[in-house]
């Protein structure tokens, strides 16, 4: 044997192990095999033995590893970790790690995903969805509550009530609904189908505030006393945190709370005296119980010695003394209720905090834990649910406007934007689907939670953009018949809210994703924290896991580069096969790339928002991927569907390579040296085709069982303007046979308009049943609605003082005419 054929057989043999991440114990096994064949055949004498014994004895020898070698580098990472505030430790620390973890560890487990349950509803949630759900649709006219009332009219108020909308997350003994997480997100979707003032109120009390907030932490009393009444409605919650100088940065809250001594029902008491000013408040305007997050202080040590407390949450009802609260602010026209409130010396008992006088101090933490699954519910399953309607209206619109004597649906233009919001709308749903599946499996998803809400809002943003374009001067005059108009005002709402997205996706996913998805990071910088010998302990262990983590993943990377990841193996032999393996090694890639960032900046990568961004985008959209996979594999593969899934994966592994690669490129030497292990071909996953677009463009056109699968639990009643456009499209497919029927017969091109006077020539020609003209007919009426805007008298577009002006002019006219 020559010296390079034993060289790259061990190369081989030890990259194989690493690859497969054996123990050190089966590595060194290896190496000393490889050592001794090489004596065996007389490839070299000694000095390759040294070597291997100067690497590996250390390693192996307890006493100098640990003892040495973790010791000294346990001393040195407790003076350079980075000091985290009490603030951004809870943050951290909320939660649990799922699908996530397993992303983040270069070698996700396939099957694992396929063994996650699936979402399902109960015969109870099912029947809401279909009764109640579908009731309030119907009767919530859109365009009188954003425009008229601004406001949903009291009947609605009083159904959302009666059938306990705001109850989704309460539990059945206190007479809420204790809805599954999958089904409140159902339940979401179809309303925001609808309506965003309509999903607005419903979403809020059922996300993060008093009620979710009452059932974990709430004393039995609080409980006794609050959830009934939220259940049944007769109370309506808000919560309220942020401030005009505290927005994003929501731990900077200056609003206090001063433990003092004060009269309560007649009785001095020892109570906690309020300042606030908060303004953004969802329901706070008709709330009448308002959960509060203050800074507590208690300078005269009255309850004990600690003086600054931290964030406390409490709740006031409404007609405290001294809160001002009522005026309203007006979310970009979609009047939702929300407004400031603002308490000057308000004085509350300490049985007013939410879990009680323990429960002081512990506000950041509860909001935590509480946002990790609220947040994966609202704004996702609220975009979702738009997505979803989205696709259906605006590839029927394609179908039934036509321009240049064609439908514009088939314009190529056309077919890229439709095709956008098709795949979007499968994706989103997946996504949805996925995350809220495992928040039913007991799940807190903290990064998960960040994940989806930045991407379900941005991606709703792209879908309305393209919806908008598509209607053109349709979806922009406004009126009754414009079902576009106020969802697209509307959606920078979601963007804003629960983490501004720029903040969200700057530092909220990585920042929270490196150290809660590693599967060493997190356990090194508690070990750290921990004296004497447990700390080494723990410390030594992770740090050498950590070490031969790297090296695993270098290898895995170089293999996965070098061979297009084509023999790694997935859990399906079809044409998604290859998904699976690239996801497997861009997977390889973010664990290499994260260890590399942390290890070359440390606390530093911090302040580097646009990189730790990018990496945020690598595990977001190994997220996603995994979701759309995971939803094929739920439905049961259909075939028919998979065209969406291509659209949705090539795009989603398009934007995973985009991230990637513009981080090495922004990453130096280091990151050149790792593009050409990660990248040695350069690109290799492509944009969704413009033949795939087509395909998804024309299958949102007309109505068949992908298309039915894609909007599945929308409100598609012809009582509801999305419903009403699906019988347009239907009557308008049904008569373009007919249509051509009658032009053969005149022997002559006719226009695709004034389809009732085509419909009777048709009839004059004798190639028209009555049945058929009347359906040309009706085709027309509802093809002249669909396409037809509003216009208005200039009077009927004044508001406020100009329009009471006015009205008191036409009383005076009225009046000198008599
Ligand atoms: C309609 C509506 C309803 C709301 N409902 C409630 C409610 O019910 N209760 C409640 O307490 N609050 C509520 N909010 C407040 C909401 O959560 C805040 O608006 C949000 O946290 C952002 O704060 P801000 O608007 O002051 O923006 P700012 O904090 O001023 O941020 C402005 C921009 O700077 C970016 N930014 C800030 N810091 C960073 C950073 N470190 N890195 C990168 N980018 C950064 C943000 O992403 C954003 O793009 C609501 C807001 C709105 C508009």
């Amino acid at each position: 044997m020559s010296v390079a054929i034993w060289c790259i057989a061990t190369l081989i043999v030890l990259g194989a192990l690493l690859y497969h991440r054996v123990s050190l114990r089966s590595f060194t096994l290896g190496t000393v095999v490889m050592l001794a064949l090489g004596t065996l055949f007389s490839v070299f004498a000694w000095i390759p033995w040294v070597i291997a014994a100067i690497i590996l004895l250390p390693l192996n020898l307890s006493f100098i590893r640990k003892g040495v070698i973790a010791k000294r580098i346990l001393s040195v990472f407790r003076k350079i970790m980075p000091e985290m505030s009490q603030t951004e430790r809870d943050a951290l620390e909320a939660g649990t790690v799922w699908w996530d973890g397993e992303i983040f560890s270069g070698k996700p487990n396939w099957k694992k995903l396929h063994s996650i349950p699936a979402g399902k509803l109960s015969a109870e949630e099912q029947a809401f969805l279909d009764g109640p759900c579908d009731e309030v649709c119907a009767m919530l006219d859109d365009w009188k509550a954003t425009h008229e009332l601004a406001d949903m009219p009291e009947d609605v108020w009083q159904y959302l009530k009666d059938n306990k909308f705001f109850a989704m997350i309460i539990k059945k003994e206190y007479g809420g609904l204790e809805f599954s997480a999958y089904a409140q997100s159902r339940v979401l979707q179809k309303l925001a189908g609808h309506s965003t003032i309509l999903a607005s109120t419903v979403g809020v009390p059922n996300s993060l505030g008093p009620g979710e907030l009452l059932q974990h932490y709430g004393t039995k009393a609080q409980q006794d006393y609050y959830l009934p009444r939220l259940a049944t409605g007769e109370e309506i919650p808000c919560f309220a945190l942020t401030s005009p100088e505290a927005g994003s940065d929501a731990g900077s809250i200056p609003d206090t709370g001063i433990v003092c001594k004060g009269e309560w029902e007649g009785k001095e008491v020892v109570g906690i005296r309020l300042n606030f000013n908060k303004r953004y408040i969802t329901l706070a305007p008709i709330a009448t119980v308002v959960g509060l997050a203050f800074k507590m202080y208690d300078p005269d040590g009255l309850i004990g010695e600690q003086e600054d407390i931290g964030i406390t949450c409490a709740l006031l009802p409404r007609d405290i003394k001294g809160m001002t609260i009522g005026r309203r602010h007006l979310p970009l026209n979609v009047p939702f209720h929300n407004g400031p409130i603002q308490g000057e010396d308000v004085f509350i008992p300490m049985d007013f905090i939410i879990g009680g006088q323990a429960m002081a101090g512990k506000g950041w933490r509860m909001l935590m834990e509480c946002l990790s699954v609220g947040r994966v519910i609202t704004l996702p399953s609220n975009s979702a649910g738009g997505a979803k309607s989205l696709a259906l209206v605006t590839g029927a619109y394609a179908r039934i406007r036509r321009q240049f004597k064609l439908p514009i649906g088939k314009m190529e233009g056309v077919e890229e934007a439709l095709a956008r919001i098709g795949g979007n709308a499968y994706l989103m749903d997946a996504v949805t689907k996925f995350s809220t599946a495992g928040l039913d499996q007991g799940e807190k998803p903290s990064v998960i939670s960040a994940i989806s809400k930045y991407h379900m809002t941005e991606k709703l943003r792209q879908c309305m953009n393209d919806a908008m374009d598509v209607h053109g001067g349709k979806g922009i005059c406004l009126g009754p018949n414009n079902y576009l108009g106020r969802g697209y005002q509307g959606t920078p709402v979601a963007i804003t809210v629960e983490g501004a997205n720029i903040l969200t996706r700057s530092l909220m996913i990585y920042g929270q994703g490196a150290i809660r998805c590693h599967p060493y990071v997190l356990e090194e910088m508690e070990a750290a924290a921990v004296p004497g010998k447990e700390g080494l302990d723990r410390f030594d262990k992770a740090l050498f896991g950590h070490i031969g983590f790297v090296f695993s993943n270098f290898v895995r990377s170089l293999w996965l580069g070098l061979t297009g990841a084509r023999f790694t193996a997935a859990p399906a032999n079809d044409s998604t096969a290859h998904y699976y393996r690239q996801m497997t090694r861009f997977s390889s890639n973010l664990a290499l790339m994260s260890d590399v960032a942390m290890g070359v900046l440390g606390g530093e990568l911090k302040r580097r928002e646009r990189l730790s961004a990018r990496l945020g985008d690598m595990l977001s959209y190994l997220f996603i991927g995994s979701a759309i996979l995971k939803r094929f594999e739920d439905d049961g593969r259909p075939a028919d569907d998979l065209p969406l899934v291509h659209w949705a994966m090539q795009d989603s592994l398009n934007k995973l390579q985009q991230s990637q690669l513009e981080f090495l490129e922004n990453f130096g030497a280091i990151g050149s040296v790792l593009k050409g292990i990660m990248f040695p071909f350069g690109r290799i996953v492509k944009a969704p085709s413009d033949k795939l677009g087509h395909k998804i463009s024309r299958m949102l056109m007309e109505p068949n069982a992908t298309r039915a699968r894609l909007g599945e639990g929308q409100f598609l009643s012809e009582k509801g303007p999305f419903g009403y456009v699906e019988q347009v499209l239907r009557d308008i497919i049904a008569i373009e046979p007919l249509h051509d029927k009658v032009q053969k017969a005149a022997g002559e091109r006719l226009p695709f308009m004034r389809l009732h006077e085509i419909g009777l020539k048709g009839k004059e020609l004798g190639v028209l049943s009555d049945e058929e003209v009347a359906l040309f007919k009706r085709a027309e009426e509802g093809r002249l609605r669909v396409i037809n805007v509003d216009d208005f008298d200039p009077a009927d577009l004044l508001a406020g003082q100009a329009a009471r002006d006015y009205a008191l002019a036409q009383v005076g006219k009225e009046k000198s005419v008599a």
